[in-house]
């Protein structure tokens, strides 16, 4: 079908939709999707990549995943298996683990990293069952062991880490491997005809996503059905139990589990892919509101979110802030969102996340990962090396290669990472080479080579980020084009020409400072960016402040005082720090002090939100809103707080809720859960009682479905009412 897709060209999109996609097929996929990606992704190796993403990569390779000790701290426990007795709330996440180690065996083409992956699927497999049981409990009556806690969790990640080291090796063994732990799950899994312990007590973070992509590579149907209708979830602190098809769960009540909530908004992505069921992308526009809504996101700056591992919308930095595994699950599924619409603003979350949530993460020499990154206060390492966050964010890590170029199903290629790299994609039969030269994001600068055999038209597009308003574009030597964001669809710029040998395009981005505006809990507050980059002010280069000021976080910063970002190695190579100055005191005395901002990736950073003497007027650094916190809020919270019934009367906000009962029903038909509240009490007048049931509307919060007759609310007088 490409060869049909490049004859027609752009006439038959209709068509091109509706056929498989050449480029979105992962390795050894034998199921195609029924919902073909506007971008697919194009996995770069070591010999492709370079620029910090790269350093990063090879830095948590070798000071990590090469020297923590996979036999005391996770084989073990799965060769010499005890008995439960009374422990609860074990996990040791060997499969993130050699998740991870397979894409990073792939990325790097290094024997000794192969090798060492190999190694676990052996040992693994050397402790396993006749019957496909894996897990470090001895086995109890019923299989009762392995929904005890977290047994099943490290199954689910298991199954998902077979097939991707099948995926990355061809080795039909592992593929046997995990058909071997897909088929335990099955068969004990409990259901209504599998009693078991209790089977809301099982974290499945990543059961549906293994299980998913096992049937991608086997076609067997029981995999995919078991994702799709077999109801799970611990509802006692993660997420609601129910099937990917019947999930349906809001933030009115706990629990709000970011990570468990993310992975299944992600396995939905997967399933909507497979069968094309619409309503299976609900649940994601629901968090992709929640998070992104303008001025209101629950996403915090660093990019990621969650606090004591709940969302919440009240951008509190300091504690139990940005688990790592949201952090992972944030890029994994705002990723996969991009895929499906071809958006590529999705991609300026994923740029924020990347610098900043998730390299901080990571000790500057790659050797410790955190299990949360606040941005106020102390940030400590997981010293473990085992249990989730460090091994999901060892997966997210391995996984960034892919999130660099992606093809379009025209056949075009578009750019989400601005990175050093060099990579070869096949355009109609022509080999093109697109080299990548930047120092991005030390500067906004981008300079792209193509080579190319014979000239070949197609459409080359690349993000245009929203931090930057206004960008230089140039092509070879003809006059340079001014791109602004704000008329770009899809957040990207398109080159749609026919492109030769030696084309080059310059990108040019004025990377200045700018203060993004604290909500919340910072409300009247402001954090320091430069491109995609948070500061944050840190110990290790402001020695002597903290000694004279307790509460960083109430410096007045002088923004005329930021002066140009200066190389600072001390944290990485050629990284950048900024000199400024801030007065101690907001009033009273006003002692001005020499302060140092540093990358957030600073592991002694103690704050980034401060004060500014007068956010009227910043100059000359720019006040703005969050750009990435900028979505138009798909739900309005209706909140009917007291409900009239009885004869129409028209004049007062009040009466305009005087509306006969069964309108209630029809005004629930265009309200769409999640985020409803049913049993709302009522009161009526004629003491008959009763309750209400409230929708989020999707319609912007006009009441609009009454009968005929009944009251129709104006959009303002609902909104003036009803928001929450
Ligand atoms: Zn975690």
């Amino acid at each position: 079908m490409k060869r049909t897709i490049s004859v027609l060209g752009g006439c038959l999109c209709a068509l091109i939709v509706a056929v498989a996609d050449p480029w979105c097929r992962a390795p050894f996929d034998v199921v195609d999707s029924k919902v073909p990606d506007r971008l697919c992704p194009v996995p770069l190796n070591g010999q492709e990549l370079g620029g910090e993403i790269d350093r990063r990569i090879r830095n948590l390779i070798r000071s990590n995943y090469m020297v923590v000790d996979l036999d005391g701290k996770w084989l073990d426990h799965f060769r010499n298996r005890t008995s439960r007795g009374s422990r609860s709330h074990v996990y040791y996440g060997i499969g993130k683990v050699l998740d991870a180690g397979s894409l990073f065996a792939a990325y790097t083409g290094d024997p000794e990293v192969a090798a060492r992956t190999q190694y676990v699927v052996d040992e693994l497999v050397k402790s396993r069952d006749a019957d496909g049981y894996l897990g470090f409990w001895s086995v109890e009556p019923e299989n009762r062991q392995n929904h005890i806690n977290w047994i099943l969790h490290e199954q689910e990640y298991i199954n998902l880490a077979f097939v991707r080291h099948y995926r990355c090796t061809g080795d039909p063994r592992s593929l046997a491997h995990a058909r071997s732990m897909g088929d335990y799950i099955l068969r004990t899994f409990p259901t209504p005809l599998n009693p078991c312990y209790d089977a809301r007590e099982i974290c499945t973070a990543g059961l549906a996503e293994g299980m998913l992509e096992l049937y991608r590579v086997t076609g067997d149907r029981r995999y995919f059905d078991f994702a799709a209708d077999v109801p799970h979830g611990n509802d006692r602190g993660e997420v609601q139990f129910a099937s990917l098809r019947t999930w349906d769960q809001d933030f009115s009540r706990p629990p709000r589990h970011v990570y468990v909530m993310l992975a299944r908004c992600y396995a939905q992505t997967e399933l909507y892919r497979l069968s094309g069921e619409s309503n299976l992308l609900r649940m994601s526009r629901y968090m992709r509101n929640e998070l992104l809504k303008q001025g209101e996101g629950g996403l915090l700056v660093s990019g990621t979110c969650s606090d004591a591992e709940q969302f919440t919308y009240n951008q509190n930095g300091r504690g139990a802030i940005g688990e790592s595994c949201v952090t992972a699950y944030l890029l994994r599924w705002f990723d996969s969102l991009m895929r499906l619409e071809g958006d590529l603003r999705y991609g300026d979350v994923l740029e924020r996340t990347m610098y900043n949530a998730l390299f901080a993460a990571n000790s500057p020499d790659g050797r410790w990962i955190r299990y949360f990154t606040p941005f106020s206060g102390e940030r400590l390492y997981d010293t473990r090396d085992t249990f989730c966050c460090c091994g999901n964010y060892r997966r997210a890590v391995a996984e960034l290669p892919r999130k660099v170029y992606y093809r379009t199903p025209e056949g075009g290629i578009a750019l989400n990472l601005f990175t050093n790299s060099k990579k070869s994609f096949e355009v109609n039969g022509q080999s093109v080479t697109i080299s990548q030269q930047t120092a991005y994001p030390n500067d906004g600068e981008v300079a792209l080579t193509f080579s190319i055999g014979n000239p070949v038209p197609f459409a080359f597009r690349f993000r245009t980020p929203r931090w930057c308003e206004r960008m230089t574009v140039r092509v070879n030597d003809e006059p340079p084009m001014i791109v602004r964001r704000a008329d770009q669809a899809d957040g990207c710029c398109v080159l749609d020409r026919t492109w030769g040998d030696g084309d080059t395009v310059r990108i040019s981005m004025a990377m200045t400072w700018r203060f993004l505006r604290g909500r919340a809990m910072q409300d009247g507050r402001v954090a320091l960016l430069r491109g995609p980059v948070v500061y944050c002010l840190g110990k290790d280069a402001n020695p002597d402040l903290f000694a004279r000021c307790a509460e960083p976080r109430d410096l007045v910063i002088d923004p005329a005082s930021i002066g140009e970002p200066q190389k600072d190695e001390t944290i990485r190579p050629d990284g950048r720090k900024v000199a400024a100055k801030a007065w101690l005191a907001r009033n009273g005395a006003r002692e001005k002090v020499d302060i140092t901002l540093t990358e957030f990736i600073d592991p002694s950073g103690l704050e980034v939100y401060f004060r500014a003497p007068n956010l009227a007027d910043t100059s000359p650094v720019r006040l703005a809103e969050d750009e990435i916190v900028s979505w138009p809020s798909e739900f309005v919270n209706v909140h009917i707080l007291r409900a009239l019934y009885g004869p129409k009367a028209s004049g007062d906000l009040e009466a305009m809720f005087e509306v006969r009962g069964p309108v209630a029903a029809d005004l629930a038909a265009d309200y769409v859960p999640p985020g409803g509240r049913m049993g709302l009490k009522a009161e009526f007048p004629d003491s008959t009682g009763g309750s209400w049931a409230c929708y989020n509307s999707r319609n912007g919060g006009l009441l609009s479905t009454a009968a005929p007759g009944d009251v129709k609310f104006t959009q303002d007088a609902a909104l003036d009412l009803t928001r929450k």
